[in-house]
């Protein structure tokens, strides 16, 4: 079984093949980063622009990389949603139209869902499991009982982890997407001004990073009233470990209780090498199989829409011609 997956849910054009949900054939991302870069985020029409200009390109690439005609393959997989619907949009009529040049089924996939997945091209998934996913829009335990299926036992109630990453390196004057350059300052940094840690209610499994956010811009602003110097880098690492520290802890409160075998990290923000490594730590010599995918799977990418595709093409799951993008997209209705 080969599938070709298609992921065009924000701004990253990208391609995969993937060969019995496991086996990675071709992964192209073609990434749209320089020309949102100025805007300081992601700009909805540029982003479609864009994904029309490539995505042809990029399938071409994959195919060819896995030196393979659309004859060999079994099915074509793409991200159905959530994401912007004009990006989303590009990617669905692209695999309906590849599809039904080459007879070929249509698989509609969760991009969370394939967030998750990405780490079944590391290892098999033993269940019942557990995944923390934090992106540019999500941050959520998802508990798994077996294969594509999805229940949501913790989420944010304001900003996505990624999202308050981002916004405070814009306080930071950071160039968009702020994420990787926050992680890179913390390296460089002691976490020594006082931020708080979101717990919410002591039972509670949800997150909250509205407040750091404003706690972090507020230090920034009052320090320049009083014209003291913060340096950067202990502020990043500052903010990196309040973040980090809620993340990891709800983890494996939320693993503890729910009796888990397996804790598989998922998103963008799972490329941050201060919660890799805090996560490490805390599950070590505790029994439960941590799983922490390589970087280039953690960002957006294809390959993990082709790896949820090949388990939701093995179960049945099928979209005809009348497949739309959905920007809203319930992860626990798959
Ligand atoms: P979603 O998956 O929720 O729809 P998205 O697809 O836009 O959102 P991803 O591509 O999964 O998000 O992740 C992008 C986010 O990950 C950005 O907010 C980015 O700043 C963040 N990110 C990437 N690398 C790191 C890092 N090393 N440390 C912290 N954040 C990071
Ligand atoms: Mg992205
Ligand atoms: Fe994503």
């Amino acid at each position: 079984e080969i599938i070709l997956a298609i992921e065009t849910s924000c701004d990253e054009t990208a391609v995969a093949i993937v060969k019995n949900g496991t086996e990675l054939l071709a992964n192209i991302v073609a990434s749209q980063i320089e020309s949102h870069k100025r805007f300081g985020g992601v700009v909805p029409e540029v982003a479609s622009r864009h994904h029309v200009e490539q995505i042809t390109i990029v399938i071409d690439e994959a195919l060819n990389k896995a030196e393979l005609e659309p004859a060999d393959l079994t099915a074509v997989a793409v991200t159905e949603g959530p994401g912007l619907v004009g990006a989303l949009l590009i990617g669905v009529n692209a695999a309906k139209a590849f599809a039904f040049a080459h007879g070929l089924p249509l698989v509609p996939v969760h991009h969370i869902a394939g967030h998750i997945y990405a780490n079944r091209l590391v290892k098999e998934m033993t269940f019942p499991l557990l995944s923390l996913i934090v992106s540019g829009g999500h941050t959520e335990l998802v508990l798994m009982e077996e294969h594509g299926t999805f229940k949501v036992i913790g989420e944010t109630r304001d900003d996505a982890a990624g999202e308050a990453y981002d916004k405070v390196a814009r306080t930071l004057n950071m160039p968009y997407p702020g994420g990787p350059h926050i992680d890179k300052l913390a390296q460089e940094g002691e976490p020594n001004i006082d931020l708080p840690r979101a717990w919410l209610e002591p039972e509670s499994l949800d997150f909250s990073f509205s407040g750091l956010k404003s706690a972090v811009i507020n230090t920034v602003h009052n320090a320049a009233q009083r014209g003291e110097v913060i340096k950067p880098e202990d502020l990043a690492a500052s903010f990196q470990a309040s973040v980090v520290d809620v993340l990891v802890e709800k983890t494996y409160r939320a693993a503890d209780q729910y009796k888990v075998k397996q804790v598989l990290l998922a998103g963008g923000v799972a490329a941050n090498k201060g919660l890799r490594k805090a996560l490490e730590e805390r599950f070590k010599n505790t029994g439960y199989d941590l799983v922490i995918p390589p970087l280039h799977l953690c960002t957006d990418n294809a390959a993990m829409i082709a790896a949820a595709g090949s388990v939701a093409y093995q179960k049945g799951t099928r979209a005809d011609m009348a497949l739309n993008g959905v920007p809203g997209l319930d992860l626990e209705a798959q």
